[in-house]
């Protein structure tokens, strides 16, 4: 049995707490190894490990950053089936998804951000007539936190960590205590990249402990959160008095919207992933599908019937389209989800009942679930499932599903299928969300701001956004006259 330890000033610590939690495989539902409950003294050793190597950092030249990036990249692609057995194993998601999609990621994020840096540039104004130029310097803001959920856990944990340290800062990073291998694996990638000791630093632990530390910290500057929209209220309030800058991406109820015009084909093969890829685990899932009601007879025939050949099995075997869920109480919160759509006289079109895989009968496996409702104000069209759960209804107008859209207090990412282009512009401006897709799901360019509005989040990750998030701007007036 494994047990983690903190990554802090380019070495691991056991924590100082001596505290420690279970680690569980989904798969299997056996405890695998033990993570450190990082306490407020393993956060400040972090922070002071952060806050040494800070003036050195953010003084290293952009190339130099970029090289170390790159690397890190190239060390995270030359692991990339290790690894992705590894958050395989963690997370219950099929080994080929966390090779195809995690891993990769994770590594597209650091070379990404080692190359953005080069590139960002800030702005100047000649105020003429005044005789005065001004220029503003964007500047590293310091130690800075990053905190990530467990969902896609090696590639949202770079997604803050690649520019937060392009831009110069140095890093005190809590992964989700469910999942957190891959975060503990980067440690030694990041020595052997020799990026500097101290410039990021790993600690492990509860969000309650762990999390709540680094956010209370009165010299960590900055947060950048994904999680819970209930995490992310807490944090704003928590931070708001400390006056930290605050980059929040939290849960979302995407609409999927089917019109009778579009490619139907391509629509159905899409729709499926978008309900199911990783469970349903992903913040970008659409699980709200609305049909023109003169295709939705045929469309539920159709979706169904492929839902129904997806097959629930064991992460680590090549067949599997739907491994396990994260943790027996996330498969529990998603079984009662079910329950009360048909209270709400939602109709089981299939699936709804948990699975047992032959020979790993405690895993958290539960069968893809179509549900059949009748209004768009029932709980499950208005809470975040976060699971293999979707619901299916009819619309009869543009406007009709329109006000559907947008009636959730999520605001995170909508897909819309038509052929018709100006409908998908029009639709495009009165959608309610971060992110729109037009015959297409989770297309993401990494230059593309990304996140959401509302309960969704508030300011913007990816390209030059985060670069942004993560500088201070500051004007420099110089009168030359
Ligand atoms: P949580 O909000 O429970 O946790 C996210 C992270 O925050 C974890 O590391 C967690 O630690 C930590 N945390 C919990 N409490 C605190 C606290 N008081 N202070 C500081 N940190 C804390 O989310 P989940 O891990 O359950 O992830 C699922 C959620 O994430 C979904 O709602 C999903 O929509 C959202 N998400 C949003 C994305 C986006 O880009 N908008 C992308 C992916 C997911 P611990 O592990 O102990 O709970």
């Amino acid at each position: 049995m494994e047990r983690i330890q903190n990554f802090i000033n380019g070495q691991y610590y056991e924590p100082n707490s001596n505290e420690w939690l279970d680690n569980y495989c989904p798969a299997n539902g056996e405890i695998y190894g033990q993570i450190p409950n990082s306490s407020r003294i393993d956060v400040e050793n972090a922070y002071i490990a952060a806050q040494s190597a800070f003036p050195t950092w953010s003084q290293t030249t952009l190339e130099e950053r970029s090289r170390i990036l790159i690397k890190i990249s190239e060390l995270l692609e030359a692991n990339l089936n290790h690894l992705a057995k590894v958050e395989s194993k963690d997370n219950g998601k099929p080994l080929h998804l966390a090779s195809q999609i995690d891993i990769p990621r994770a590594a597209s994020n650091f070379r990404f951000f080692g190359n953005a840096i080069t590139q960002f540039a800030s702005e100047s104004h000649d105020s003429v007539g005044h005789q005065a130029i001004n220029f503003t310097l964007r500047q590293p803001i310091g130690v800075v936190g990053c905190i990530s959920p467990w969902n896609l856990p090696l590639y949202l944990f770079t997604w803050k960590i690649a520019p937060a340290l392009a831009a110069g800062n140095c890093v005190v990073a809590k992964p989700s205590e469910i999942t957190p291998m891959t975060a503990y694996k980067l440690g030694d990638i990041c020595n052997e990249a020799q990026l500097p000791p101290g410039v990021l630093n790993i600690v492990h632990g509860l969000g309650s402990t762990t999390g709540q530390a680094i956010i209370e910290h009165p010299d960590i500057k900055a947060i950048s959160f994904t999680g819970g929209t209930k995490t992310g209220a807490h944090i704003a309030k928590t931070t708001a008095p400390l006056f930290k800058k605050l980059s929040l991406e939290l849960g979302g109820k995407n609409p999927n919207t089917i019109f009778a015009d579009c490619d139907y084909k391509n629509m159905l093969e899409t729709t499926v992933q978008s309900s199911f890829t990783n469970q349903g685990q992903i913040c970008l899932c659409g699980s709200r599908i609305f049909v023109e009601s003169s295709i939705y007879d045929t469309f539920k025939v159709d979706f169904v019937e492929k839902v129904k050949t997806l097959k629930v099995g064991h992460p680590l075997k090549d067949d599997t389209d739907i491994g396990a869920l994260v943790s027996e109480s996330h498969l529990k919160k998603v079984m009662e989800y079910i329950s009360i759509a048909k209270q709400e006289n939602g109709r089981i079109l299939c699936g709804g009942h948990s699975v047992k895989v032959k020979g790993f009968e405690k895993g958290y496996y539960l069968e893809p679930t179509v549900i059949e409702v009748l209004t768009n104000t029932c709980t499950i069209n208005q809470e975040e499932v976060f699971g293999p759960v979707v619901t299916i209804m009819p619309f009869n107008s543009e406007d009709h599903v329109l006000q559907m859209m947008n009636e959730v207090k999520y605001g995170l990412s909508a897909t819309v299928w038509t052929n018709d282009l100006q409908r998908a512009i029009r639709m495009s401006k009165q959608i309610q969300a971060g992110i729109v897709w037009i015959n297409t799901w989770m297309m993401r360019d990494l230059r593309t701001p990304f996140g959401g509005t509302k309960a969704s989040g508030i300011g913007r990750e990816g390209g030059f956004e985060v670069l942004r998030f993560f500088t201070e701007p500051k004007n420099v007036c110089i009168k030359y006259g």
